[in-house]
């Protein structure tokens, strides 16, 4: 049996924001879970995917495994476990018809603002629509919109832009008939775009160059797992993917614990990695970053595919600084100077909150910086409202299941004893001490900074960084533990709030 459809009459139980991997997945746990509760998704997008949709670049792939990219109840079924955007679309597209979601996707449907009314008990959501705006209300409000601004990308503001005589793409809006077949082209970037789309250029282009500022630590695996798909031959479909996720999770805490402890073995490790991928290619400058591996997420190179353009002498890697983009390519500092047809500017993405949309309290604008994170989904003295981020050190999915299972038992417990509102209360003169989980001093976490929601160092209080203990903690912490302020009918905001408003 599925969930309830919305049919227009009254408020929704839920809605959920976004038809990506969060909101699909969400959307799935509802329809195992809560068969009787009506719930919306809405997406500004056109399509299923989110991300998956929204980038087209060249070899748009995962970097991590799908095996825990992949949703906990539904076993990744391909041969590659690093996938391609494409694999990883018919997924989630197979996924949604499967479990029945697709009657409740409304797409082309922007959520604007969204307002708590406490007299009501409600929240009232203003959204664009093919239609025209509209309002709809919602008793519970659960956020699968992602981290970043699907409109904006970080702009580095790179002088002479108007200058070049070539073409200058940004991988968030890949245009659909870019020919670089034989042409000259510069990469700047040193992320996991930048590692993605550079050998995959390369295949056509004449030449192509990753330039960057700072170097990051790569290491290269294998894009086809051989003890899944062995695994896959001779178990049961869903036996062998636990016991594939069980792997890949605990080889992934393992590293990123050594990374952590032993910082020096990993360096090792990966520099030992590299040169022996790329031999007299190789060059300390280029591939040894000034951070340690996993204080940034470390990029992840398929089958040395990035190693191997560069052996065949169809990529290089520059590290240096630009001085201006010119006609004819790009002035470094050093006085180099890099011909370009094509340049592609992988300089990253800009985090947002909340998918954009204008939240209030009684008509009080949130700030979410002035809330704590609970239960790494709700924040404080904000009612009926959680959101997705997930992990920085492992697959976002995980994080994405544990919360829409944690959110559905929310949402039953309510139902069952017949509750309206659902706050973790914190009182102004609380003693939390301040911490922060998100110890990763990469770019776009450190500009967004100011914008995120705080952390404590009690668990209930941050967005913890540990898949296993979060996921036995979650299962085990009581949803009803004296925090979060259960109330029968429609109640006034905690009195924090209220003097805000003052
Ligand atoms: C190129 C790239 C590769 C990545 N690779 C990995 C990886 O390998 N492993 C990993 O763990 N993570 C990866 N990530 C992070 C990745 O974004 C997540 O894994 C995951 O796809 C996020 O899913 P999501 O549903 O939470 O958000 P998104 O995929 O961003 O989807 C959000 C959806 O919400 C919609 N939306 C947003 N705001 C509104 C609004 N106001 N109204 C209506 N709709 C709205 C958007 O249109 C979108 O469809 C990658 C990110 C990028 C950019």
């Amino acid at each position: 049996m599925g969930a309830g459809v919305a049919n227009g009459d009254g408020p929704l139980d839920v809605i959920i924001v976004g038809a990506g991997i969060s909101g699909i997945g969400m959307a799935a746990h509802m329809q195992a879970m809560c068969p009787d509760q009506r719930y919306l998704v809405l997406d500004r997008r056109e399509r299923i995917g989110g991300t998956w949709d929204l980038f087209r670049y060249p070899g748009v792939r995962s970097d991590s495994d799908m095996h825990t990219l992949g949703f906990v109840f539904e076993p990744w079924r391909h041969e590659k476990s690093i996938a391609d955007g494409p694999s990883i679309l018919e997924y989630l597209d197979r996924i949604a018809d499967e479990r029945g979601i697709r009657p409740h996707i409304r797409f082309g449907t922007q959520v604007i603002a969204g307002n708590w009314d406490s007299s009501a008990g409600l929240w009232r959501l203003e959204v664009d629509t093919p239609e025209g705006p509209r309002t709809l209300e919602t008793r519970f409000v659960y956020l699968g919109s992602g981290y970043y601004d699907y409109d904006d990308p970080y702009d580095a503001q790179i002088p002479g832009k108007a200058d070049f005589a070539g073409q200058i793409v940004h991988p968030q809006f890949w245009p659909d008939n870019l020919d670089y077949t034989g042409k000259t082209v510069v990469v700047i970037g040193s992320g996991a775009t930048a590692v993605t789309v550079v050998p995959a250029m390369a295949a056509k282009a004449a030449h192509v160059t990753m330039l960057q500022r700072t170097p990051t630590w790569m290491a290269s695996r294998p894009a086809r797992d051989g003890i899944a798909n062995f695994l896959r031959r001779v178990l049961p479909e869903k036996l062998a993917y636990r016991l594939t996720r069980y792997k890949n999770i605990t080889m992934q805490s393992l590293v990123f614990h050594r990374a952590r402890t032993r910082p020096d073995k990993v360096k090792a490790f990966l520099t030992k990695q590299t040169q022996s991928m790329l031999g007299d290619h190789y060059s300390a400058t280029d591939f040894t970053p000034p951070y340690d591996p996993w204080d940034q997420r470390l990029c992840l190179i398929p089958d040395g595919d990035l190693f191997a353009a560069i052996r065949a002498g169809k990529a290089n890697v520059v590290t240096d600084h630009i001085d201006r983009i010119d006609a004819t390519g790009i002035q470094l500092t050093s006085g180099r100077h890099l011909d370009a047809d094509v340049i592609v500017t992988a300089t990253g993405l800009t985090m947002t909150m909340a998918g954009k949309i204008a939240f209030s309290l009684d008509g009080v604008p949130i700030d979410w910086s002035q809330h704590y994170y609970y239960k790494a989904c709700m924040f404080s003295n904000v009612p009926n409202l959680a959101a997705v981020f997930g992990y920085l050190n492992a697959s976002w999915t995980l994080r994405a299941d544990i919360i829409s299972d944690y959110v559905c038992r929310l949402i039953n417990l309510m139902a069952e004893r017949n509750l309206a509102v659902a706050t973790p209360v914190l009182p102004a003169d609380h003693d939390l001490v301040e911490d922060d989980p998100f110890d990763f001093s990469s770019g776009y976490i450190a500009r967004a900074r100011h914008l995120l929601p705080k952390n404590a160092s009690d668990m209930r209080w941050r967005l913890n960084q540990d898949y296993v203990r979060d996921r036995a903690w979650m299962k085990n912490d009581p949803i009803d533990d004296g925090v979060l302020r259960l109330d029968p009918a429609p109640a006034a905001l905690p009195q924090e709030v209220l003097e805000a408003a003052e």
